[in-house]
C-alpha cells in the first residue's frame, strides 16, 4: 500500500488520506468580472501532468489536517510535503 507522510503524524497508509485535488487554485478576487470561459476554467479545468503534480491532501482518518504534497504521477512517489498556504519547496 502507498505510504503518505503526514507532516504532523508521520508516515501512514494511503487509506487514511483523502486527496483534495490540485493545489494552488485560488478563488478569483472578482468573480463577477470573469466571463463564462474564465469561470469554467476556474471551476472545471485542471492540469493533468505526466510527472510532478502539486496536490492537496487531508489526513481524514488521523489528525484531519490539510497539507500540500508534490507527487510524481508516473511513479506515484511523493516528492515533498509542505503546509497549506506555503510556497512549494525548491526542487531540482
Ligand atoms: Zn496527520
Amino acid at each position: 500500500m502507498l505510504q503518505i507522510e503526514c507532516p504532523w503524524c508521520g508516515p501512514r497508509d494511503q487509506s487514511e488520506f483523502s486527496c483534495g485535488g490540485e493545489a494552488h487554485i485560488s478563488r478569483p478576487l472578482e468573480p463577477d468580472a470573469l466571463d463564462d470561459i474564465e469561470w469554467a476554467d476556474y471551476l472545471f479545468f485542471r492540469k493533468n501532468p505526466c510527472g510532478r503534480h502539486y496536490e492537496q491532501w487531508c489526513h481524514i482518518f488521523g489528525c484531519r489536517r490539510w497539507f500540500n504534497a508534490i507527487r510524481d504521477t508516473v511513479t506515484y512517489k511523493f516528492i515533498a510535503y509542505y503546509e497549506m498556504g506555503a510556497n512549494p519547496p525548491e526542487l531540482d
